[in-house]
This record gives structure tokens, sequence and C-alpha cells, in this order.
């Protein structure tokens, strides 16, 4: 009699679960992925497509195609809704999913930390529909300045409002200021461009905070290089679509602000019923196993995980190397075998502020400038997924390297 296999449930296709599945491929189990997507999104290069520079389709791969050749693989494209421990099975829009082993790896999503008027009116960064939102929205902006007979309406459609000086904010702002400098300046010119405004709003008093001080500085410094009025101790209290409201009480007229001030966890951690720490995320044993729940483990953004005193950042090496380790430690309790504490291998972080710009602090070495920029470069297209992607990504950089362009600044219906 065939004997049939034990099941891994996978919840998520991003950077943890897309390298667990990726990791079980040979061993005694069959794998489900689900996802409500179809496809892995590559997040880092999101604002390359909310600033024109490349397609959705460039940084996002169809998980059935990454994953074609694995045998012992199937994917379901469905909502996970909760999951019942007792019974071991997912509640999910397609009905019940029943599992032997379970991963969650379902990340995160844009933290407007309570600010209602900012999630109404402000523009998160998490997924492909929040990259086009973006676009369509600031290449709007400018169709409607040229429209605008006041001045100071003008001005306020054409101040952009970035909020948070992580990586994220830094690249959004650097890679706007170079879609509206280089590019949008050609389109129209009968704009004056001493009326467009980026300004980048840190609550603290340093930006790119897991950098070295000298990377900071060098970060900075490039930043007002490209016209960014960068603002520290700047903390948003309102914003009604036309108008922000810092806590200062300064009040910056402006139809755009993109928040990328923070992550938490998506709300599928909420309706699991176990208890949780910061941003939402889930504290799980040095295996990654949810505690009383040993064939549950978590994964990634949505997991909380303490190594040295300080909780593992939300950054996809994580993933990665936790997807990796589930993978590895679902074969060994398979074997019977006792299971390995998970540790997390910091090979450094990087972010770029622009052509020729960017700062690394890798494998403690720290790179600003062109080195660091070639790095980033040299970095995303590998971890890319898929040859096709790396290819054009690839040739569209070289393309806006040297000709100042952005092929994809359409406005498209929603
Ligand atoms: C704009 C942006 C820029 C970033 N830049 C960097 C960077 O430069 N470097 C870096 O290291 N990290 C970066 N990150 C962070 C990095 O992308 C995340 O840490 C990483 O994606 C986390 O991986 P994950 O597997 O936990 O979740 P994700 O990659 O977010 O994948 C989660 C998956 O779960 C699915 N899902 C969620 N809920 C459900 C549900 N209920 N039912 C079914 N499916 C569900 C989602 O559709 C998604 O496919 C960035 C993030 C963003 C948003």
């Amino acid at each position: 009699m065939r004997q049939t296999l034990p099941t891994v449930v996978i919840v998520g296709g991003g950077f943890g679960g897309l390298n667990a599945a990726r990791a079980l491929r040979g061993a005694p189990v069959q794998v489900v992925l689900v996802d409500r997507n179809n496809y892995h999104l590559f997040q880092p290069l999101l604002y390359q497509v909310a600033t024109a520079g490349l397609e959705p389709e460039q940084i996002a791969k169809p998980v059935r195609a990454i994953l074609r050749g694995q045998k012992n693989f199937d994917f379901r494209m469905m909502d996970v809704r909760g999951v019942d421990f007792a019974r071991r099975q997912l509640e999910t829009s397609a009905g019940p999913l029943a599992y032997d082993f379970l991963v969650l790896a379902p990340g995160g999503e844009t933290n407007f930390f309570g600010l209602e008027a900012m999630e109404r009116h402000g523009f998160g960064l998490k997924d492909i529909p929040d990259a086009i939102t973006i676009r369509n929205h600031v290449l709007t902006c400018f169709e409607r300045a040229m429209l605008e007979s006041d001045p100071e309406r003008r001005r306020a459609l054409l101040t952009f409002v970035v909020v948070g000086g992580g990586p994220t904010g830094v690249e959004m702002a650097g890679a706007l200021s170079e879609l509206i400098r280089l590019v949008l300046v050609k389109d129209y010119p009968r704009l004056n461009i001493k009326d467009v405004r980026i300004l980048l709003l840190e609550a603290t008093d340093k930006l790119l905070a897991a950098m070295p001080e000298r990377l900071r500085e060098a970060a900075g410094r490039t930043l007002w290089r490209k016209w960014i009025e960068v603002r520290f101790s700047a903390t948003v209290a309102d914003f009604d679509g036309e108008r922000v409201r810092l806590k200062s009480g300064e009040v910056i007229p402006a139809h755009t602000v993109i928040w990328a001030a923070g992550v938490r966890a998506t709300p599928l951690n909420a309706a699991l019923g176990l208890p949780a720490a910061r941003q939402g995320r889930i504290p799980v044993e040095p295996t990654l196993q949810v505690r009383g729940h040993p064939e549950v483990y978590i994964i990634g953004d949505a997991a909380y995980h303490e190594e040295n005193g300080e909780p593992l950042p939300l950054v996809a090496p994580v993933a990665i190397q936790m997807g990796k380790a589930v993978a590895r430690n679902i074969a060994r309790s398979l074997r019977g075998k006792p299971l390995e504490p998970f540790r997390y291998r910091d090979q450094g972080t990087l972010a770029t502020i622009g052509r020729n710009a960017a700062v690394a602090h890798v494998f403690g070495v720290n790179w600003s400038g062109f080195p660091a920029w070639v790095m980033w470069l040299v970095v995303h297209i590998i971890q890319l997924i898929g040859f096709r992607n790396k290819l054009f990504v690839l040739l569209n950089w070289a393309w806006d390297y040297f000709f100042y362009e952005r092929a994809a600044r359409l406005i498209t219906r929603e």
C-alpha cells in the first residue's frame, strides 16, 4: 500500500514561505503553499514601480512558475482567515485545509500607528496595487498642476511628503526626486521646477538608524544634494489630503504623503488567538515553533524573535534564513532528531539614494557613493527571482541611466 506523506502547509509565498517550500524539495513531505496572490513579490524594488522606473511584472513572478519543477509541491490561491490548532486545519476563503506541519509566513502590512486620517488620505507601500496607486497619483498631480491657475494650490500639488527616514523612506524620496528633476522636468517644461518640494520627515534625530554614523551623515548629505528637505523630530499629527499638520503645529500644504514609517504583522496574526509582542508579531521558540504547538512554525515579519536582547529586524534576509531553518527542522523532526535553534547571520544593510549614490554596511565594512551603488545594483539583480526579470530590470536601469528616462510613467485607471 502507498504511504501518504505528511502535509506541510505554508501560508505566504513571500521571502520566508518561498524559501521554506524550496528547501523542502527533497524532504519526504507534500508541500502546499497558500497565498492570496498568485505571485512572489520582490518588495525591496516596489518603490521603483511607484516612481515609474519599473513595471510591476519585472519585480514579481507567479509562484507556480517558480516552483514548477518541484515534484512534492502544490500551490493554492486563497485567503487564510484563521487556524484551528486543535483540528490541525486552516480556515480559508475556499474552506478548511488540513495540515500535519504548518509554517506561517504571512508577512506584514503598513503600520499607520492608529492615524486614521493618514490611512484614509496617505499612501502605504506594501504591494503592487499600492505602488501603482502612488505612481498614478504623483503623475496626476503634475497633470493637475498644469491646469491649476492658483499658484498656492499649484505648489501644494507639487509638494511631496515622505514620512519615515528608514531605508524605504530614503530610497523613495531619492527616486521621487530623480523622477521629477531628471525626467518630468522634460515632460512639463511650462511648470516651474522651483514649485516642486520633496520633504522627508523623520520623527527621531536619525536617518537610517541601523547604519553607522558616517553612513547616516553621507546619506543625509546626498539627500540634500538631491533637493530633498530632510526634517528631524518631525512627527505627523494629521493629514486631510491637502494639508499635513505636524505635532509642532506647523502646517505643510501638500496633496501627497507617502507613509514609509513602519510595518506591523498582518491581521492573520491577530486571528490566531496567540499572545502577541511588538507590532503584533508572535513570539516563537528558538526553534521557530509556536509555544504549545510544536507542529506550527512562524517565520519572517510575522514572527518575534530576539537575539542578544534585540528583536530581529523586519528584513528579507531574516525571512529567507528562517524559511530555510524551518525546512531543516521539519526534516529533522521527521527523522526523530532534536531540532536546531535559529541563529541569524547578519550580512549588513544597503540603501540607495539614486544614481551613483548609496550607502552600504556589509560584513562590517562601510561603503558610500559609487562603489556602494554598484554593490546595491549587483545584490538586487542577484536576488531578483527569474532570469527574465533580472534581464529586463538590468535593461531598464541601463536605459534610464544613459537616457535619463522612466519608461513606466503611464497614468492607468485603477
Ligand atoms: C517597500 C518595502 C521595501 C523593502 N525594502 C527592503 C530592503 O531593501 N531590504 C530588505 O531586506 N527588506 C526590505 N523590505 C522588507 C522585506 O520585504 C520583508 O522583511 C520580507 O518581505 C518579509 O518576508 P515574509 O516572508 O515574512 O513576508 P512577505 O514577503 O511580505 O510575504 C508574505 C506573503 O503572505 C501573503 N499573505 C499575507 N496574509 C495572507 C493571508 N491571510 N492569506 C494568504 N496569504 C497571505 C502575502 O500575499 C505575501 O505573499 C522592504 C519592505 C517593503 C514593504
